[in-house]
Formats: C-alpha cells, sequence, structure tokens
C-alpha cells in the first residue's frame, strides 16, 4: 500500500472516529453512520438545488414540522398526515402510515424504517422526494428548497438574520 492509500484510510478512520463521538446529529447519524466515499462523491456533483434538498433531508434541516416548530415558526411538530410522531424526513420516509402505499410502490416495502434507509442509496431517497406528487407529502421538503431560505415562505418572503430576527 502506497502513502497515498494510507494517508486516505487514516482520514477515513478519523473521521468515522470523530462522528462517532459527536453527540449531536441524530437524524444525520440515523443515515449516516460511517463515512462513505462514493455517496460523498455523489452528493458533490449535485446541483446546488439538490444538494440542498438532500442536507435537508439529511439532517433534518427542511421544512417539516419539527424542524419549524424548532425555529418557532409552528407550534405542532407531529406529522400532519398521520399525527403518530414528530414530522421529520426519518418519519416521512421510514415509517409514516399514511403513506405506506408510496413508499412501497417506490420502494418495494411498506416501511423501511432507519435501517432500509440506510441501504437506500441518496440518488434514489432524492428521487422519491421529487417524484411527482399525489398528495403534499414531498411537496413540504421541496417547497423550501425551491423558496430559497426556509423562513422565507413562512415570512411571507422576508429573510431572517442568523439570529432568527426578521429583517
Ligand atoms: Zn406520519
Amino acid at each position: 500500500m502506497n502513502i497515498k492509500c494510507k494517508i486516505s484510510q487514516w482520514s477515513v478512520q478519523e473521521q468515522n472516529r470523530q462522528w462517532h463521538n459527536i453527540k449531536s446529529c441524530h437524524q444525520t447519524k440515523q443515515f449516516m453512520q460511517v463515512v462513505n466515499i462514493r455517496l460523498r462523491q455523489y452528493a458533490v456533483r449535485l446541483s446546488r438545488k439538490d444538494l440542498r434538498l438532500l442536507v435537508g433531508l439529511l439532517t433534518g434541516h427542511n421544512t417539516l414540522n419539527r424542524h419549524l416548530t424548532l425555529l418557532r415558526r409552528t407550534d405542532d411538530p407531529l406529522c400532519p398526515l398521520c399525527g403518530e410522531e414528530e414530522d421529520t424526513s426519518l418519519h416521512l420516509l421510514g415509517i409514516c402510515c399514511a403513506i405506506a402505499e408510496k413508499l412501497c410502490e417506490f420502494f418495494g416495502r411498506y416501511f423501511l424504517g432507519p435501517g432500509g434507509l440506510r441501504q437506500e442509496h441518496w440518488s434514489t431517497l432524492l428521487r422519491f422526494v421529487k417524484k411527482p406528487v399525489e398528495g403534499f407529502y414531498n411537496l413540504r421538503l421541496i417547497r423550501g428548497c425551491a423558496l430559497g431560505p426556509l423562513e422565507a415562505s413562512a415570512l411571507g418572503g422576508k429573510t431572517p438574520a442568523p439570529n432568527g430576527k426578521v429583517r
């Protein structure tokens, strides 16, 4: 093994060690437990719009109710489709009973769960989210992406400052 390969191997090990030790990023860790160079290479080649959508999906920083509740844009963090759990991308793509038929049509399974979602390539997750819509379940994710700043839609187009105050 040459020195370049050894450095690359060490780099991946170090990233995995640091990722494992981070106490935050709960939602992202459900999608990504270890560094995956192939997925990373896929992500950096995406258009800015698709990358933003993917990052929102993986991190939970999107227009679903849990995040909007954290931003104090709504006071109900529950899924508006089933009302059973917090409205997160993990819930929406993995276990929402209200769209189980759609999940089955697309993924071949009614419930993916975190383990199932990790097995899907990010391109597949993006394709599902961008699929022409029946109902509004995936539009809610795309909405924030298409309109620019997430808060723009909730605030009538006004852009919030980093401290959350409306300019
Ligand atoms: Zn639901």
